[in-house]
C-alpha cells in the first residue's frame, strides 16, 4: 500500500514539473511579441535600410512560430483575429520582421474586409510580386528590405490613391507617436 501511494504522488510531482516546464517558456516568448524589444533578432532596425539576405532556416531560429509562419510562409492570419484590425492609433508600422518602415497611421482606413488595411505604403518600404497561388491573380506585397510577406493589394481602395493594402497584422510593428 505505502508503495502505491508513493507512485501515485511521484506520478503528480512528474506532472507538476512537466508543466512548470511548460509555464516556464510561454511567458519569454509572449513578452517578445508584446513589449516588441526584439532581443533575439539581430537584425532588426528601424533605421538600417541594408537589404539582408536572410535564408528562412535561420529566421525559424528567430522569429515567433506565428510571425514564421506568415511572414516567411505567406499565410494568411483569420480574418477579424489581428491586433491591427479595428485599431486606429496615430504612429508608424514597420515590419515585425526586421523593423522596416511601411505605413503611417494616416494613410489607414477602416475596411470590413477583416485585415488592417492601408490606400499608400512606404515607397521606400515595399515591393511588389505576381501571386497566382489560390487559383487567383493577386499582387502580393513584400518588406523590401527582407522580403518577407506582408499582404497582397488590391485596386478598391478609397481616395486618394484608391489602392488598398490587405496586411497581415502579424507582419506588423507599430509604434505610437510620442506626445
Ligand atoms: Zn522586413
Amino acid at each position: 500500500m505505502k508503495l502505491y501511494v508513493f507512485l501515485i504522488l511521484s506520478f503528480f510531482s512528474m506532472q507538476n514539473c512537466a508543466q512548470k516546464k511548460v509555464d516556464l517558456t510561454k511567458p519569454q516568448q509572449q513578452t517578445t511579441m508584446e513589449d516588441n524589444t526584439h532581443a533575439n533578432n539581430p537584425y532588426y532596425s528601424r533605421t538600417d535600410k541594408t537589404k539582408l539576405n536572410v535564408s528562412n532556416e535561420e529566421w525559424k531560429k528567430i522569429l515567433a512560430p506565428e510571425v514564421y509562419a506568415i511572414a516567411r510562409e505567406a499565410n494568411t492570419e483569420y480574418p477579424f483575429t489581428g491586433k491591427y484590425n479595428d485599431f486606429d492609433e496615430v504612429g508608424e508600422y514597420y515590419c515585425a520582421v526586421c523593423g522596416n518602415h511601411l505605413f503611417r497611421s494616416t494613410s489607414k482606413f477602416a475596411s470590413t474586409c477583416g485585415w488592417p488595411s492601408f490606400f499608400e505604403a512606404d515607397k521606400d518600404g515595399v515591393i511588389y510580386k505576381r501571386d497566382s497561388s489560390h487559383g487567383m491573380e493577386r499582387i502580393e506585397v513584400l518588406c523590401k528590405r527582407c522580403d518577407s510577406h506582408l499582404g497582397h493589394v488590391f485596386n478598391d481602395g478609397p481616395p486618394p490613391t484608391g489602392t488598398r493594402y490587405c496586411m497581415n497584422s502579424v507582419s506588423l510593428d507599430f509604434q505610437r507617436d510620442k506626445k
